[in-house]
C-alpha cells in the first residue's frame, strides 16, 4: 500500500513544452569577460576536475525590486559581488537554490535534464521562504544564457559535467525581520568531476538520532541553505566517527528514515520492491528520485513511497530482507549504501559490489543523461 502524500508533487514542464533554448537566450544579454581564463587556467581546471572548486568564466544575474519586480537581466563576468553587510540574506537567510548538470553529449552538444522541475522546484521554493518567484521560462533561459557563452566549461569526460547553481538572494540593506524589499537571482557553473572521489561504491552512513535538519511545518520540502546548515554538525561528527554520510530521521517521532543532508533515500527488497519515503512535508522532492522512481515503474517494478521505519528496516537487513539501499541527488547521481549505523546498531547492506537494482538505475540514467540511450519521457533538453 503506498501512503498518499499530503505534498502536491511538483508539475514540471517536459522538454518538449519549453521554447528552444536559441530562442531564450537573448533574454539575459551578455557583457563578455575582458578577461576569463587564460589557457593553462583553463587547462589546469579541466584536466583535475572536482566538485564545485572551479567556476566558468560567467555568471547571469537579475534584480527584483517590491516596486518594479524583475528587471536588469543579464549575463555579466563571474566576479565577487557587492552587497551591504546589512543585507537580509547575512542575519535572516532568506535564500534559496537549485542545482542540474549540463551535460556533453558525443556529437558535442549540450543538454540538461529536466530544467523545467527545477524551475517548478525553485518557485515553491521561494513560496515557502517569502521570495518572489521568478518565470520558468526565465530560469531555463538563465541557463541557455549561460551554457551558450560558457560552452568550452562543459567537460567531456565520462561522469563529468558543468554543476549549474542557480540561487536567489535577499539583498535589501535592512535589519527588520520581514521579506526583503530587494533581492537578486544568480546563476553560476562549475566543471565538476565524481561526487564522490571513489566513484560508483558503496558508502557508509550514520543515522543521526539526536540531530534533525526539519521539521514539521518547517522547510524541509525546499531547497535552502538552512536546511544545510542544520546538517553540517551532524555530518562533521559522523565524519569524525568514520562514516560519509548521514541519515536523518523525522524529527516527529524519531523513527522513520527521511532522507541525507542533500541526497533521497531508497531500499530495495530481496523480492524486488523499491521503496522510498513519502512526501510528507520534511522532505525534499528530488528530481532524481521522481525520474527513478518512473524508470523503475517503466520497468513493471513494484514501486511504493511509504513511511519506511528505521527499527523494522534494521532487521529486514540483518534477515537478507533488503537486499540494497542507494541514496541519489543530481550532484552523486546514485550512491550505494554499503553500511548503515547509529547508536547501538551497525549492519551491512552491501558487501563490497553495488546491487543489481542500483547499478542498473545508474546506467540508464546516466545513459539518458549523456545521450546513450532514448529519452522516452522528454527530460532531456537542449542547451547549446
Ligand atoms: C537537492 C536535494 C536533493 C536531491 O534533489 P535532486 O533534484 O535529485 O538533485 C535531495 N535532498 C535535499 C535535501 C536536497 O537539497
Amino acid at each position: 500500500m503506498s501512503t498518499p502524500s499530503p505534498v502536491a508533487t511538483l508539475t514540471a514542464l517536459s522538454a518538449a513544452e519549453l521554447p528552444a533554448a536559441s530562442e531564450l537566450v537573448a533574454r539575459f544579454p551578455l557583457t563578455p569577460n575582458p578577461a576569463p581564463a587564460s589557457d593553462p587556467e583553463y587547462d589546469a581546471v579541466m584536466a583535475h576536475l572536482s566538485f564545485g572548486v572551479a567556476f566558468s568564466d560567467h555568471m547571469v544575474r537579475a534584480r527584483w525590486t517590491r516596486d518594479e519586480g524583475w528587471q536588469a537581466h543579464r549575463t555579466a563576468p563571474f566576479g565577487p559581488l557587492t552587497l551591504s553587510p546589512a543585507a537580509a540574506v547575512f542575519h535572516y537567510g532568506q535564500e534559496i537554490f537549485e542545482g542540474l548538470k549540463a551535460y556533453r553529449h558525443d556529437d558535442g552538444s549540450v543538454w540538461t535534464f529536466r530544467p523545467g522541475f527545477n524551475a517548478a522546484r525553485f518557485n515553491a521554493s521561494a513560496r515557502r521562504l517569502a521570495l518572489p518567484e521568478l518565470p520558468e521560462e526565465d530560469f531555463v533561459a538563465s541557463l541557455a544564457a549561460l551554457a551558450a557563452v560558457d560552452q568550452r566549461w562543459v567537460p567531456g569526460v565520462e561522469g563529468s559535467s558543468l554543476y549549474l547553481r542557480p540561487f536567489m538572494i535577499a539583498t535589501e540593506a535592512f535589519l527588520g525581520v520581514r521579506s526583503a524589499h530587494e533581492l537578486e537571482y544568480l546563476l553560476i557553473a562549475s566543471p565538476v568531476g565524481p561526487y564522490f572521489v571513489n566513484g560508483f561504491q558503496p558508502v557508509s552512513i550514520w543515522v543521526a538520532q539526536d540531530f534533525h535538519r526539519v521539521g514539521p511545518g518547517g522547510m524541509g520540502a525546499a531547497k535552502t541553505g538552512g536546511n544545510y546548515a542544520a546538517s553540517l554538525l551532524p555530518q562533521q561528527e559522523a565524519y569524525d566517527k568514520g562514516f560519509e554520510q548521514v541519515c536523518f530521521l523525522d524529527a516527529a517521532t524519531n523513527t522513520h528514515l527521511e532522507e541525507l543532508g542533500g541526497m533521497n533515500v531508497f531500499v530495495v527488497d530481496a523480492d524486488g520492491t523499491v521503496r522510498t519515503p513519502a512526501l510528507t512535508g520534511t522532505i525534499l522532492e528530488g528530481g532524481t528520485r521522481a525520474a527513478i522512481l518512473q524508470l523503475l515503474r517503466d520497468a513493471g517494478r513494484t514501486v511504493r513511497e511509504e513511511t519506511i521505519e528505521l527499527a523494522p528496516l534494521l532487521e529486514q537487513i540483518a534477515s537478507g530482507q533488503v537486499a540494497e539501499m542507494f541514496a541519489c541527488g543530481t550532484a552523486a547521481v546514485i550512491t550505494p549504501i554499503g553500511r548503515l549505523a547509529g547508536e547501538g546498531f551497525d549492519v551491512t547492506v552491501a558487501d563490497c559490489a553495488p546491487g543489481s537494482v542500483t547499478t542498473e538505475l545508474y546506467t540508464t540514467l546516466t545513459d539518458i543523461q549523456y545521450g546513450r540511450r532514448a529519452d522516452p519521457h522528454d527530460w532531456m533538453y537542449r542547451l547549446v
